[in-house]
Formats: structure tokens, C-alpha cells, sequence
């Protein structure tokens, strides 16, 4: 069947066949689709949708456009991994993935860079002197045996379909679609051939799903997707509207996600971590309920284990610090450290994160263009939070920079302070998608 003829009934709103699904991402992985075809394509699925048989189809085909990986006996039954949508400040993989390991899992996290005004989990890591993320399929293996966890970026081979896909996306208007950025997402997940995944989907101003309803129908949609290919997926609904935590900037957010292993992390962030592991340690079966769970999540801080899970990880993928006390010391300082102040008195009402995400951008935080260098040791250090009285001229924010020349008044303009109180909810998680 020529391509235009899968286009067409794509565009007059049928339900695509398994063999037209797999013509479609065979020719996206091996070049006898144009980019034209793909484009077309890919803006008729993004208009008509797809139900969820097409949607799992589509999945499992760009899964098998590529290899996956494949665990020893003694591993299976135990792999897990998570995924977040992506916002400001989310830095909960870091010091996921090593609770994950001191508790007897095992995560070959996937993980991606900055994604326009949110940061990317391996840009944080890459803050660390030495750390690599480029790793083979053997090597992940062997560290998750022997280390439990590695956070690393994608290699060529997995999930090749994507690749092409995603860069048509980009440029075509087609990215936000529900079937599309399922099985993008998720066939990278299923790629690594997990037990359980949970996912963190990210609701609100600086997420990429703006509404409640819309966040509801991609977990839905990606829950639905794990569990037809067999692996435990649940999802949490979480607000993303203010930063997590009180850092943006990657060598900043990395000294966080120590101060979180170590005991002394904002409270948002050890939320999400602990519930995020207590799904996945539940999922699998190694604690009976979800507040059984939950303390396991926690003892794995408490004690000092995450920590040290965390400390083998960097120094399996390239850091020599013998500490955490060394790595944090290793970690690379920006020139200008400056401190903006209340222009007013009253209370905080909101911390903008859209707008700071991008300003960290701007301070050289991520990329405007792909090929951009992104600057370790830039970004800002919240000094408040939502909800706090504030004294006009009280210091609001450390800004971490390369110049002296930096948007002052950008940064000031993201903090939101008015007179009377405010109804702050104490939790992050809206709901779950299980
Ligand atoms: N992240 C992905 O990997 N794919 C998408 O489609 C959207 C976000």
C-alpha cells in the first residue's frame, strides 16, 4: 500500500490497521518515507487521534524499531524506572533512582536534557566533573547489577523510529498530541524492559499540560500503554506551577538533590521522591501496602544507604570524589552570586516558574538552540517560599551568574507578593492514575 493511501484514511478519520501502523514507522525508521509523508502523517494523527488499540499498536512498533534491553534471571521481576513530563526544578530522579537501588531494585533510567524552559536530568548530572552519561547497552547492565542504578542518556540504537519522528514533531506543530507523545514516551520506556514505571505528570503554568483534564487524559493514555505491553504503570498527577524545591540551574540543583539523600531536602521534593518510590516499590511487590512502602522509601534516607547508593553511582560513571562532602565541593561555582530584594511588603503569593524557568535559560541554564552549550554553574537559589510573610528589602533570590549584566528585572517580576492570606495546598500530588 503506497503511503499517501494510509495518509488519506488517517486524514478521513479511520482506524489504522497493524500492517499500515508498522508501514508507517518502518518507513520512518528506514528512510522509505519522506519527511513529507511523515509530516503529513504525523499531522493527520495529531487532528484525528487514535483510538487506544492504534495508540498500543503505534507503541509497540516504534518499541521494535530498535533493541532493547534484556536482564539476567536474578534481575527480573525487580526493574523499574519513572518518567516526568518535565517542569522547573525537577530534580526527583536524582535522588530517585538511587532509594530505588538501596532497597533492592534495579533502574536503567533513561533519562533525557532540557526541554525548552524545563531542565533535563542529565544536564544536572553532567554538572558533576567526570560524569558520563554516554554509556553502551553492556555497560548500563553491568552497573545496574553492580551499582543498582545508572542514569544515562539514550543510545543510538533504542528506539531509532523516535529519533526521526521527534525531530519532524518539532518542526511540524505535531507535538502535542496524546497517541503521539504516548508512544514516543513510552516506547523508550518499554524499551528498557521494565517490571514498573510510574509516571509524574506535571499539571499547570510551566507544564507542558496546562489543564487537569487534558494532564488526566495522557496518564490515562501512557497507563494504558505500559499495561498492554505487561509492565505495572501508574501515574501522578502533580503540580507544577511554582518550582520544586528551592533550585534551578543544574550544579545547584545536583547540591539539592545531595541535601535531599542527606536528610535536609526541601519538603516538595522528598514528597515526591518517597511516593514516586513507594509506587514502584508496591508495583513490584517487595512491600505488602503503600504506606509499607512509603517507609521503606524513607528508612533507605534515613539511614544513609540512598546516599551511598548515590555516591557508587557517580563514581561508576566517572566522578572521583571519595565523598559526598568532595562532590559537592567539585561542584562548579558561577563568578557572580547576586541577591535580589522585595520591592514590597506582604505575602508571597507566587513564584512564576514558566517565567524563571526561562530566565535560566537566558542566564545560560539550557538551550535556545540544540547545539548550545548549557552552563553548569548558572541559575537561581530561592531564598522564600509561597505563602511566607515578606519584609520590603528582604533578600528573595541568589542569582548565580556568568555576568554582571543579568535580567533583574525579569527574575524580580516572577515574584507575585499582595496583602491577605493565601490557601497553599501542603502537597504536590493531585491525584493518582493507576
Ligand atoms: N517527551 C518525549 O520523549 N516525547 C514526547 O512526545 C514528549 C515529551
Amino acid at each position: 500500500m503506497p503511503p499517501s493511501t494510509t495518509i488519506e484514511r488517517k486524514r478521513d478519520g479511520h482506524a489504522l490497521s497493524v500492517s499500515e501502523i508498522q508501514l508507517f514507522v518502518t518507513g520512518a525508521t528506514d528512510g522509505s518515507w519522506s519527511a513529507e509523508q511523515l509530516g503529513a502523517m504525523l499531522m493527520a494523527i495529531t487532528l484525528q487521534g487514535m483510538d487506544d488499540n492504534e495508540t498500543a499498536t503505534l507503541t509497540q512498533a516504534m518499541l521494535h524499531s530498535g533493541t532493547t534491553l534484556s536482564w539476567p534471571e536474578n534481575l527480573r521481576g525487580r526493574v523499574v524506572d519513572k518518567h516526568s513530563t518535565g517542569g522547573v526544578g525537577d530534580k526527583i530522579s536524582i535522588p530517585l533512582a538511587p532509594i530505588l537501588a538501596s532497597v533492592g531494585l534495579f533502574v536503567p533510567m533513561i533519562s533525557g536534557r532540557g526541554l525548552g524552559h524545563t531542565g533535563g536530568t542529565l544536564d544536572k548530572l553532567e554538572a558533576i566533573p567526570g560524569f558520563n552519561t554516554q554509556q553502551t547497552p553492556e555497560q548500563i547492565l553491568q552497573q545496574v547489577e553492580n551499582v543498582g542504578c545508572a542514569i544515562v542518556a539514550q543510545t543510538n540504537t533504542v528506539v531509532p523510529a523516535d529519533r526521526r519522528l521527534y525531530a519532524i514533531r518539532d518542526v511540524t506543530g505535531t507535538v502535542p498530541s496524546t497517541p503521539l507523545i504516548t508512544a514516543s514516551i513510552m516506547s523508550k520506556k518499554l524499551a528498557e524492559s521494565l517490571d514498573a514505571l510510574v509516571l509524574d505528570v506535571k499539571v499547570g503554568g510551566a507544564a507542558f499540560m496546562s489543564s487537569i483534564e487534558d494532564a488526566r487524559i495522557l496518564a490515562a493514555s501512557m497507563v494504558s500503554a505500559g499495561k498492554a505491553a505487561g509492565v505495572k504503570t501508574s501515574a501522578l498527577l502533580t503540580t507544577m506551577d511554582h518550582p520544586l524545591g528551592y533550585t534551578i540551574g543544574n550544579a545547584l540543583e545536583i547540591e539539592e538533590s545531595i541535601d535531599v539523600l542527606e536528610g535536609k531536602g526541601p519538603r516538595d521534593i522528598v514528597e515526591l521522591a518517597e511516593a514516586q518510590a513507594a509506587l514502584l516499590i508496591q508495583a513490584v511487590g517487595l512491600a505488602k501496602s503503600y504506606q509499607e512502602s512509603l517507609q521503606l522509601a524513607q528508612s533507605a534516607i534515613e539511614t544513609g544507604e540512598a546516599a551511598k547508593r548515590f555516591l557508587q553511582m557517580v563514581q561508576a560513571q566517572g566522578s572521583g570524589a571519595q565523598s559526598l562532602s568532595q562532590l559537592r565541593d567539585a561542584l562548579p561555582q558561577a563568578p557572580f552570586v547576586y541577591n535580589l530584594q522585595a520591592k514590597k511588603s506582604g505575602i508571597l503569593q507566587d513564584i512564576d516558574a514558566l517565567a524563571l524557568g526561562r530566565a535560566a535559560v537566558d542566564l545560560g541554564a539550557g538551550r535556545r538552540q540544540p547545539d548550545d552549550k548549557v552552563n553548569p554553574s548558572v541559575g537561581f537559589r530561592l531564598l522564600v517560599q509561597i505563602g511566607e510573610p515578606i519584609t520590603k528589602g528582604q533578600d528573595l533570590i541568589e542569582v548565580h551568574t556568568s555576568s554582571e549584566d543579568y535580567p533583574s528585572e525579569v527574575i524580580g517580576a516572577c515574584f507575585t507578593i499582595n496583602e491577605g492570606g493565601l490557601q497553599e495546598s501542603p502537597s504536590r500530588i493531585i491525584e493518582t492514575v493507576n
